[in-house]
């Protein structure tokens, strides 16, 4: 999909390689200066479990498995380049989006959901196979904020907040027309703004939080304990709740409205503290339907008090996944704007 208009003005000797890396999968893609995506590839996460045991008896140790996870993005990349026909010498420069927790900007990485990666040197690794140019790492929500800033939903806005809900609740920030990292690269994160002062215990450490009320671990877990459950064989996670939810099941209804509320109050503090024009919200869990989504404009409404906060455009993030990878290019394609020093 060709993109034009974008405001790139400094760009890197050539193409970027952008790469997403989630709790499941990971993507990489090539993306011209103007944010087409030339090519991209897949790659499932590989996932550590204790009933493989290789044909020797042994199981392999954590250390090898985060190299088959970083094999697997090496074969990923490799794809990418192969697909869009492009050496990896002629790449100007990588950005990759990676879940948190991180160190920034050293790129040590620990996602929670790829328990063989702790204190894992992404950066250094990426730098590895790119030498000479740059390479810039940050948190997965931090890269869906500059992409859509840069080619989405929030084109031509100075002030965004993009929001991603699933297995927990992230964000990023664009402030006064630039990426906005904050001292230790950790601004926008919007799961830990408290939106309840009495409420449930967070994996933070904190209570209340928007994350411990409005993930879809969370929402399922308080969901079963007010007495629902998957019809036989189905999993009890988010996607089996919003099925519920969307036949009418009561419980699954008033919890998935409890998430989607604690998310628009989230969403009004955020405006309230930065005074926002747009507010992207990504996610899967986000995708639950309109009993999710009613409830979030219901409790942004119900929480927006002033004239500037009621302005905000809350919009849902039409295609994440690229708009994500867009965004990790965008650090090295148009540093002014999305980048940070080294
Ligand atoms: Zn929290």
């Amino acid at each position: 999909m060709a993109r034009s208009g974008l405001a790139t003005g400094d760009l890197g000797a050539g193409p970027a390689l952008a790469v997403d890396i989630g709790g499941t999968k990971i993507a990489a893609a090539v993306v011209d200066a103007d944010g087409t995506i030339r090519a991209t590839a897949r790659r499932p996460v590989p996932a550590h479990r204790p009933s493989e045991v290789s044909p020797g008896g042994r199981e392999p140790g954590e250390d090898g498995v985060a190299e088959e996870v970083f094999g697997a993005l090496r074969d990923c990349v490799g794809e990418a380049l192969a697909s869009a026909g492009i050496a990896a010498d002629a790449i100007g420069g990588v950005g990759c989006g990676c879940a948190g927790p991180m160190q920034w900007p050293a790129g040590v990485v620990s996602p929670l959901n790829i328990p063989s990666w702790r204190a894992f040197p992404l950066r250094a690794r990426l730098r590895e196979l790119f030498p000479e140019r740059p390479v810039l790492v940050h948190n997965d929500g931090v890269a869906l904020a500059a992409g859509e800033h840069w080619a989405g939903a929030g084109r031509g806005v100075r002030n965004l907040l993009a929001v991603t809900v699933s297995t927990g609740v992230g964000g990023g920030l664009v402030l006064g027309d630039r990426l906005f990292h904050g001292t230790s690269g950790n601004a926008g994160h919007i799961g830990h703004l408290v939106v309840d002062v009495d409420g449930p215990d967070c994996p933070c450490g904190g209570r209340g939080c928007v994350e411990a009320l409005a993930s879809g671990p969370r929402t399922v877990h308080r969901a079963r304990a007010a007495g629902w459950a998957p019809a036989a064989g189905q999993p009890a996670d988010g996607h089996t709740l919003a099925a519920a939810a969307a036949a009418g099941d009561e419980i699954a209804c008033r919890e998935l409205a409890r998430a989607g509320t604690a998310v628009g109050a989230g969403l009004a503090a955020s405006a309230s503290l930065l005074d926002l024009e747009v507010a992207v919200v990504a996610g899967g869990f986000a995708q639950s339907g309109p009993i999710f989504w009613d409830a979030l404009l219901a409790g942004f409404g119900r929480h927006a008090g002033l004239a500037f906060v009621q302005r905000l455009r809350i919009e849902r993030s039409d295609d994440p996944g690229r708009i994500a990878l867009r965004g990790a290019a965008a650090f090295v394609l148009a540093p002014h704007r999305y980048g940070w020093p080294d």
